[in-house]
């Protein structure tokens, strides 16, 4: 049985591994992500002979998940927020150099929500959206069983919906986006607006002192919850989607955030197309980019 390999490309981590052709996992590991592009590609092509040296079996394909905005047409990043070395870059002829296999680069929430749609709490659901709620808000889309585009490649991008028109500024140029209210920094910014404090502070943190009844803390969740219902109502509007995924390290405290953002997608949403729609966790974790960039491949080998 031949198998296909997954490359999840993060700020810090590379995560990599091979599923077989029922898209099991049979390997996974990671790496540190290097700063350069010339560390990168070395490295794609290096982790790659590796894989096959150690695999009997024959790795008919990769796939490929990468920070940024890809454009599908060109096949180059237009913009990675976290790794700057990848704006405007000609990847596909430079991993062709390192891996002589057949190869896909995708996006890697687009990826993530492959994933799930493959592997993960989405199989055989074919309308699903992922959101990723971390440090930022990664979304992917499928669509009659298949990846939502757009005409250029950079639809999906759900973290970038404005949720509240007088918010506070993102990194993409506009205000209020679903990221600049609903991900783990915008939890914590409302924490310190309730309880002003010198400590240094994560959602994580934020969370554990929601956990022991701090009611500042438990608001915090809350409000980003109102938020992140109000995206949750557009996408169901706009998708008639059957599930919702959430995932991200912000759902390690689902039960904190969830309950508020489905209350609000609720009154925000058309009765008949939220009810046909389940909000509900992932399931793979940090697991997703690397199985669905895996999965991806073997579907469009
Ligand atoms: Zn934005």
């Amino acid at each position: 049985m031949p198998l296909y390999a997954g490359f999840d490309l993060g700020g810090t981590q590379l995560k990599y591994g091979l599923l077989d052709e029922r898209l099991h996992p049979v390997f996974k590991n990671k790496a540190p992500t290097p700063p350069t592009m010339t560390g990168l590609l070395d490295l794609f092509g290096r982790l790659w002979e590796e894989m096959r040296r150690s695999e009997r079996r024959t790795i008919k394909a990769v796939g490929f998940g990468i920070p940024g905005i890809f454009n599908l047409k060109e096949q180059k990043i237009y913009q990675s927020p976290n790794y700057s070395d990848l704006d405007g870059f000609d990847l596909r002829p430079a991993i062709a150099h390192h891996i002589k296999a057949p190869f896909w680069i995708d996006n890697d929430a687009n990826i993530a929500a492959y994933g799930e749609y493959r592997c993960g709490a989405g199989k055989g659901v074919r309308h699903l959206l992922l959101l990723t709620l971390g440090t930022g808000v990664g979304s992917g889309i499928i669509i009659e069983g298949e990846l939502l585009h757009g005409s250029c490649g950079y639809a999906a991008e759900m973290g970038h919906i404005v949720v509240n028109p007088d918010g506070e500024r993102c990194n993409c140029g506009s205000r209020g986006c679903l990221e600049t209210e609903a991900a783990a920094g915008p939890i914590v910014r409302n924490y310190r607006k309730l309880a002003p404090t010198g400590d240094s502070l994560t959602a994580e943190e934020v969370a554990k002192r929601a956990n022991k009844g701090d009611s500042a803390a438990r608001k915090s969740f809350e409000r980003a919850g109102y938020y992140l219902g109000i995206g949750l109502g557009i996408a169901i509007n706009l998708l008639n989607p059957e599930k919702i995924l959430i995932g991200g390290g912000v759902m390690e405290s689902s039960a904190l955030i969830l309950p508020h953002a489905v209350a609000e997608a609720g009154r925000r949403s058309y009765k008949a197309s939220f009810a046909c729609c389940s909000i509900v966790k992932a399931s793979l974790g940090n697991d997703a980019g690397f199985m669905g960039a895996a999965a991806f491949a073997r579907d469009r080998l």
